[in-house]
């Protein structure tokens, strides 16, 4: 496989079409731009007008995907490539999960299951968001970190708060376990994509006698991105580009990092065997000579999770195992900064088949041989 083209860009951001947005499409590409960002994957609530309104396309180096995010009170649901916004209809099965996912993969699209153990926050008055529904299928992922729900969560007193808006990035502490867990579980029988999401509205609210933004887009847009992979080099072309950047997104070609100390592109992550060279997202067979490599663009801590257990553990800019067992693996990267390992990279799995199973014709069938993954408590 030649080499992979990395996007960096944000998904889940609210702008003033939101009825809760406050910032302008044009003051947010702006700032996307000023941090160098590749993509912007916008999700107004319950509104698709940024692209009615001609918006979606490329901005000066700067390429606008225009979704929605459907919410409800609970089971917030981030929906791409549909034709025509998802309303949720008062009562029934339509305005249950499951209908809405539905409604989105009628329309061509596909999502994702978003914030899903917000926990929202008392002293701030902030309600809590979480997905209560686990019994859906036909999601294409789901958020495994966002932004706003982790740091409100962090605002545990007044004087606190002070210190977490101003160094947001120092009081994360990486995705929930919880979440990890969840999704370790579900990838052990079929492919669901994690994204990074951020989840910033620009809101403004008095404190201390100020009023403050949370956050400027240009300080959010340092924080958490996903990336993704692609074979071709985007082109300038917004018919071609946003089914590229969105095909590499459904077939989990994505990582996700915090990178307000430290940009992340540069960091590969592959198993290599006699069938090639597999990638994040891609599935492959195990076999004599197969190989599991990380490449970092700087030092970190190398964590290797097999089946939702640390399975390799190094530090460097670089680890390669041999591989002996089947089963889906992923990778986490920390970096020391001020003195602490912090969270900094998180990949989509790659998923190695035992050497006798036979490949699927593509899609998201896989399912691992032995015993069932034990059940999340
Ligand atoms: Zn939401
Ligand atoms: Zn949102």
């Amino acid at each position: 496989m030649s080499p992979l083209h990395d996007y960096a860009g944000v998904i889940h951001l609210h702008s003033a079409y939101s009825f809760d947005g406050h910032v302008a499409v044009p003051e947010i590409l702006r700032a996307a731009r000023d941090c160098g960002l590749d993509f912007l994957m916008l999700t107004d609530h319950g509104t698709l007008r940024a692209r009615d309104e001609g918006l979606e396309g490329w901005h000066d180096g700067l390429l606008l995907i225009v979704g929605e995010e459907i919410s409800p009170r609970f089971n917030h649901y981030l929906a791409f490539q549909i034709q025509d916004a998802v309303e949720i209809p008062e009562g029934g099965d339509a305005s249950r999960p499951q209908g809405y996912i539905d409604a989105v993969a009628r329309r061509g699209g596909f999502g994702f299951i978003a914030h899903p153990d917000h926990g929202g926050n008392e002293l701030f008055h902030v309600k809590h968001y979480p997905w209560q529904d686990w019994s859906v299928t036909g999601c294409t992922g789901m958020g495994i970190w966002d932004f706003m729900t982790d740091w409100q969560e962090t605002l545990t007193g007044r004087g606190k708060a002070i210190w977490c808006y101003l160094q947001p990035a120092l009081v994360l502490t990486g995705p929930k376990p919880e979440t990890l867990r969840r999704w370790d579980h579900l990838n052990r029988r079929g492919k669901i994509v994690g994204i990074g999401e951020l989840d910033n509205h620009g809101t403004r609210r008095r404190f201390l006698g100020l009023t403050v933004s949370v956050f400027p887009f240009r300080r959010a847009f340092r924080l958490i991105r996903t990336h993704l992979l692609t074979e071709r080099p985007l082109t300038g072309h917004a018919e071609q580009d946003i089914p590229l950047l969105c095909g590499a997104l459904r077939d989990g070609r994505a990582y996700i990092a915090l990178e307000t100390h430290r940009e992340a592109k540069g960091f590969s992550f592959s198993v290599t065997g006699t069938g090639g060279t597999a990638s994040l997202g891609d599935e492959c067979r195990l076999d004599g000579s197969s190989q599991l490599r990380v490449r970092l663009p700087d030092r970190g801590r190398i964590r290797v999770i097999r089946n939702g257990r640390v399975w390799q553990e190094a530090a460097g800019t670089a680890l390669d195992r041999p591989l002996r067992e089947p089963g889906c693996y992923r990778v986490e990267i920390w970096r020391r900064v001020l003195g602490r390992h912090r969270p900094w990279i998180y990949s989509n799995p790659i998923y190695v088949r035992p050497g006798t199973a036979p490949l699927p014709d593509g899609g998201s069938a896989f399912v691992l041989t032995g015993p069932d993954p034990s059940p999340i408590v």
